[in-house]
Order: C-alpha cells, then sequence, then structure tokens
C-alpha cells in the first residue's frame, strides 16, 4: 500500500523500456492469450458484442493493469472488454443467432448499425446544436456549446490507444461515416478563433489527441504562439486517457520528447495548459509507467486535471473514489469532475442512479482532505449544460434534489440552485419533474426556444 505514495525511483524506472504498441480488436480478438482461461461460451459472448460496440485494447492493459485472476470482476477488464449485458436481451440474441449460423459479413453489419441507431448515438444534441459555422458553412471538426470554450475534435485523433466499454463517444469509432466529427481543416479551425475574441479556452478532444504524432498536434498548437490575432486564446486543454492506455506516450515512444517540449513551449508562452485525464479506478495511477509519464508530464509545467464518469461494475464504490483523489492529489494531478454516465450506447449496464450517485459522492469526499474535494459532480453532461446534483434535502416537507449548473448554454443559468422532485430510480436529467408542482424547471421555456431556433 506504500508504493500508492512514492513515485518510482530511478533504479525501478530501469526496467522501464520502450515497447512497440501493439493493439487488438474484434478481429483479433481470439489471439489475446489471457483468454484462453475463459470458456468457449464467454469468448462468443464477447464476439458477439464487439460486433456491435468498439472493442480495442492493447498490451499494456492487458498484462499490466488487467488482473487476470480477478475477471471478469475486475474494474479494468470490465473497462476495456465487452460483456454480455451490454447490449438488451433481445438485442444480444438477434446478433449471436447470427453468428451461430455463421451468417456473412454484410448481414452483420447490418445487423450491427440497425442496433446501433437504437443506442443514440448523439446523446445532448451533439451533431444538431453544436456545430459552429464560418460565413454559413459547418466547419467541421467543431464544437462551440459553452461561450468561452471550444471543442476540437482533430481528425487524426479519433482513436484511442485502447477503447472504453462504456465510451459516450462510440459512435466515432465505429466507422459510420455520418456519425463522425472529424475534421483536417486546421486553417478553419484557427479562422474560427480568430472571429470568436471570446473564446479563451481551446479543449483538444477526441478520440485522443494523444495517439497523433506530436508534429501532428503541433500544427494546431504552434500558431497559438506564433499568431498575435489568437492571443485571446489562454488557455489549452488536451483531452486524454494515454496516461492510462498508454503512458509510453509521455515517456519512451519516439517523439515523447518532442510532445514534452511543445508542451514546455506552450507553457512558456504564458498559457494555462491543462491535461484533462480521463480515469475510473485507482488501479490506472500503480505501474512505474503510469508514475513516471505523470512526473515527466508535470515537469513542463502543465496542470493535470483528472475527470471520469462514476459506472456500475467499474467504480460505484466511496473507497474507490477516495483512494483515486487521494493517489492523485499525492501525484500532484488535482481532481475535477466526476460525471453521470451518458444516455447513450451501453448505458444500461454502467448506469447508477443519481440518488446513488449522489450518495457515492458525498461518501468518497467525507474521506478525503480538502485538495481532493475540488471534484465537482455527480455531473450530467446533457443538452441545456452541466448539471450537477449538489445532494438531497428535505424543504417544507418535500424530498428533493438540490441541482445547478456548472456549465450552461446561457452562462446566467449557472450557479442558480434548482429544485427537482426526489426520484430513487432516476438515472438522467429528463426523468426529473421540478419540485414543489411547479410544471417546468427554469432554463425550460428558453431552452426549447433555442432548439427551435437551431433548425
Ligand atoms: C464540459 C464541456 C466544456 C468545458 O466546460 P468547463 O466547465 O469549462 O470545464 C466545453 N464544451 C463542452 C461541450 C463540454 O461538454
Ligand atoms: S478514452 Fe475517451 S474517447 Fe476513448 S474510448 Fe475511452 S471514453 Fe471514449
Amino acid at each position: 500500500m506504500s508504493s500508492v505514495l512514492k513515485f518510482y525511483s530511478d533504479t525501478d524506472l530501469g526496467a522501464i523500456e520502450a515497447r512497440p504498441f501493439k493493439v487488438f480488436n474484434e478481429r483479433s480478438l481470439e489471439k489475446i492469450p489471457q483468454l484462453a482461461k475463459l470458456t468457449e461460451a464467454q469468448r462468443f459472448e464477447m464476439k458477439v458484442v464487439a460486433s456491435v460496440l468498439p472493442f480495442r485494447v492493447n498490451e499494456y492493459v492487458i498484462n499490466e493493469l488487467i488482473d487476470w485472476s480477478d475477471i471478469p470482476a475486475d474494474p479494468i477488464f470490465q473497462l476495456t472488454f465487452p460483456q454480455k449485458g451490454m447490449l438488451a436481451p433481445e438485442s444480444y440474441e438477434r446478433m449471436a443467432e447470427l453468428h451461430r449460423r455463421g451468417a456473412d459479413k454484410a448481414q452483420i453489419s447490418a445487423l450491427a448499425k440497425e442496433l446501433r441507431d437504437g443506442l443514440n448515438p448523439h446523446p445532448a444534441g451533439q451533431l444538431e446544436m453544436n456545430l459552429p459555422r464560418v460565413n454559413g458553412e459547418v466547419v467541421e471538426g467543431l464544437q462551440h456549446k459553452y461561450r468561452e470554450t471550444v471543442l476540437f475534435f482533430p481528425s487524426q485523433g479519433q482513436t484511442c490507444h485502447s477503447y472504453c466499454t462504456f465510451c459516450f463517444r462510440w459512435a466515432q469509432f465505429v466507422g459510420d461515416k455520418d456519425l463522425r466529427i472529424a475534421s483536417n481543416q486546421k486553417d478553419q479551425v484557427l479562422g474560427y478563433l480568430r472571429e470568436h475574441p471570446q473564446v479563451t479556452d481551446l479543449l483538444v478532444t477526441g478520440g485522443d489527441p494523444m495517439v497523433m504524432k506530436t508534429k501532428n498536434l503541433a500544427q494546431y498548437l504552434e500558431p497559438l504562439m506564433e499568431d498575435d490575432s489568437l492571443a485571446h486564446v489562454q488557455t489549452v486543454r488536451i483531452g486524454t486517457k494515454a496516461l492510462t492506455f498508454w503512458p509510453y506516450r509521455f515517456v519512451t515512444d519516439n517523439d515523447a520528447d518532442e510532445l514534452l517540449g511543445l508542451l514546455t513551449r506552450l507553457v512558456k508562452s504564458g498559457r494555462h495548459v491543462a491535461i484533462m485525464a480521463h480515469y475510473n479506478h485507482w488501479r490506472e495511477l500503480e505501474t512505474p509507467i503510469a508514475r513516471e509519464a505523470i512526473r515527466r508530464l508535470r515537469e513542463t509545467g502543465v496542470e493535470i486535471r483528472s475527470q471520469g464518469p462514476l459506472l456500475a461494475h467499474i467504480n460505484d464504490d466511496p473507497a474507490v473514489w477516495a483512494r483515486l483523489w487521494k493517489t492523485q492529489v499525492q501525484l500532484g494531478i488535482i481532481p475535477y469532475y466526476m460525471f453521470v454516465e451518458r444516455d447513450t450506447g451501453a448505458r444500461h449496464y454502467f448506469e447508477v442512479p443519481l440518488a446513488k450517485a449522489a450518495n457515492i459522492y458525498r461518501e468518497a469526499m467525507k474521506q478525503v482532505s480538502g485538495l481532493g474535494r475540488t471534484a465537482r459532480g455527480p455531473s450530467m453532461s446533457a443538452g441545456p449544460g452541466k448539471v450537477e446534483i449538489q445532494g438531497v434535502a428535505e424543504i417544507q416537507g418535500e424530498k428533493v434534489f438540490v441541482l445547478r449548473f456548472i456549465q450552461a448554454r446561457n452562462p446566467d443559468w449557472v450557479q442558480r440552485p434548482f429544485f427537482a422532485k426526489y426520484d430513487e430510480q432516476a438515472t438522467w436529467l429528463n426523468h426529473l419533474k421540478p419540485a414543489f408542482g411547479e410544471e417546468k424547471f427554469f432554463f425550460e421555456d428558453e431552452y426549447e426556444a433555442m432548439q427551435a431556433g437551431s433548425g
């Protein structure tokens, strides 16, 4: 347990060697040596689920993060490997039937597409409402939902070093072109930023932008340092799960040093640079290479902030979050968000009722010092904004959820407490009803008008 509290010494690091990136997908699932331990039936289930939901896992995750003596319960196994319960029973059965009778690829793809379409591939109106335009033309690969912050999805970063089974961006990985939000239109993106001086934050996301070669990432970030018309972009955030799935990216990969150099220069240019690290479990922080990657990143002057969803089968336990946050604080990572699993993909497998989520959050908070209490949540990234469940209260005899917007389409909605009827089963904002006999939440009329206006 004392290993939680230390960085590895140079001697330990002697054991770290560059390694080639080797990855398995649904076609090579059978070649993963550890799966030989499973029964034929278990392997079949995985194959069925992997023909609908994206599957990709690399050797580091398989060999060093998963505890194979504890499957299927192991949280990292649940995080990366398909499980039968991730599909609704009737969907599972239909796909299993095709595999049993050796259906051809075309039939499997057609059913896969039908089943995916039923899984709300673009939650919270991502496609319709958030596409920025320049001269009436949609700028591909950008989302601008909140005034200060533009999300950018570089086209070369639309994959990850492994895939999370609960991914809310899963639709981008399954090769359905209509569902992809991607871009290589660097000039358009920089043009959009130039025309929007209210934008202070650029959030580079994916997939995982850290799958990109440093030179590709640099073509987007260098101009910020060279071009005065982009001086208003003060903060650069990079969303990534590479610290978990491929920490070698920051240590031994060919262009790791070049990447750290780029980040150092960006920091020296006066930018706040934040690595928005996606973490779900403290186990992701325990290997020597993961620690070394964190140490090297922090040396560049970037901040590492952590965020991740609360998930059944992976981390629906206050002790897991308390240890995650404590370890992060110890390693110099700032806890930022606890998310509620979004209403897409395999959500039924992972979802945790809001009432339970609020309780897990509070029980975890109780166990950490103030420096670990910087994580806000549990927060739902819904159409109108990020809505946090602040807690459960009883007001004049009525049990209610106390809610607030952490972030909203209209900045004026932010930080106003509002109330919903307590509901033990509710798992998302659209299940909640206003408390105290009111008909609508305060923001609903305005939000509906925004939706109608965006056509
Ligand atoms: C969360 C999010 C952001 C960033 O919001 P912050 O509150 O600044 O962290 C920006 N855009 C979208 C679409 C988001 O979901
Ligand atoms: S790292 Fe992020 S984008 Fe990639 S699979 Fe996981 S949740 Fe999805």
